[in-house]
């Protein structure tokens, strides 16, 4: 009986130790794996990181895993604020189950410990191994966000003054309807037309009329800083010589007194080569049941009838 005791705890003892052998070559042949691969690749709960293949230890500039998760134990310490990225107040504690709960895949934006000037995105891919334990593989995409950002900036800011477009207006006037309906906060229009600007590229050519739209938008941009409106103030450039600046917060006669100071400015500045320039300008407020196009509607006949009546002045609806 002792003996057939001892005997099947020398076999138990031999599985387990050969249990253990296997899980152990298996994982670092899974290790080695990972690390074959040209991706970042990291293994993590929750709450703490336990691996990170070569790829990664090389990229975020660590000479071991142990190195990494000195500074890193939580994975989300690595992320900074970025749009439409990856943030851990959304998510709590329980990150990682959250996430793939939701939609197995984040972005983020990351500094590496060794350059802290340059900013990547990364798109990351989620998928669970055991129970708790993640995979997480890295895409970089730093490249594909910086062509987007430029590409919104092209539509959002007008080449040639690189003031707002009318993209861009367009996209956040609904903001201030909403805080009409919402808050009853009052808005003013200013839409304001250079004078005979024809002349001017028929005289001096097409060059010195950009020139003048430069200039132009440059004094307009110095006066709203001057008086301290910048921040409260949309200007964008509507089309060809014509802007709209929309004033938050103004009456009429408040818009109307900016309108007045902005012709008076305009008129007075040497500008290159062609001297004089004036401007006309229709100014209007916001009212209960406006849409946007009664509002610039009024705006447009106030500006009309600014021209009308000789141009280089200011008319009120
Ligand atoms: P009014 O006082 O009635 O506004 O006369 P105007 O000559 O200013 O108006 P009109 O609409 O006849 O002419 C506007 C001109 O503006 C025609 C167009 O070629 C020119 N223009 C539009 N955009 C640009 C631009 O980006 N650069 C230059 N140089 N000219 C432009
Ligand atoms: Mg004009
Ligand atoms: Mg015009």
């Amino acid at each position: 009986m002792n003996e057939i005791n001892l005997a099947i705890i020398i076999v138990l003892v031999f599985i387990i130790l050969l249990l253990l052998y296997l899980l152990k070559t298996n994982k670092n042949s899974i290790k080695s794996f990972l690390d074959k691969q040209t991706n970042i690749i990291v293994l993590t709960t929750n709450s703490r990181v336990t691996f990170i293949n070569k790829a990664g230890l090389k990229f975020f500039g660590f000479e071991n895993i142990k190195e990494f998760i000195e500074k890193y134990n939580n994975l989300p310490n690595l992320f900074i604020e970025g749009d439409g990225c990856f943030s851990k107040h959304s998510v709590g504690k329980k990150w990682l189950t959250n996430i793939y709960k939701e939609k197995k895949e984040i972005k983020v934006k990351l500094k590496t410990p060794k350059d802290h000037n340059l900013e990547y995105y990364f798109l990351i891919q989620i998928s669970e191994i055991k129970n708790g334990l993640y995979l997480l593989s890295f895409t970089n995409i730093t490249r594909l966000e910086s062509d987007k950002d430029m590409i919104r900036k092209l539509a959002d800011y007008d080449a040639l003054t690189n003031i707002y477009s009318r993209v861009k207006f367009n996209e956040i006037f609904p903001i201030y309807l909403e805080r009409r309906d919402r808050y009853n906060e009052t808005f003013s229009i200013i839409l304001f037309d250079i004078d005979h600007f024809k002349l001017i590229n028929d005289n001096q050519g097409h060059n010195i009329g950009d020139k003048v739209l430069i200039e132009l938008t440059s004094i307009v941009k110095q006066k709203l800083k001057e008086l301290k409106i910048r921040r409260t103030t949309l200007f964008s450039r509507w089309g060809g010589e014509e802007f709209v600046i929309l004033v938050q917060f103004a009456k009429k006669d408040q818009a109307s007194k900016i309108a007045n100071i902005l012709k008076k400015d305009i008129s007075e500045y040497p500008f290159t080569k062609v001297g004089r320039v004036t401007c006309s300008f229709g100014v209007t407020e916001v009212k209960t049941n406006d849409t946007e196009i009664d509002i610039f509607h009024r705006a447009d006949e106030a500006l009309y009838e600014a021209k009308e009546k000789g141009r280089n002045q200011v008319v009120v609806r």
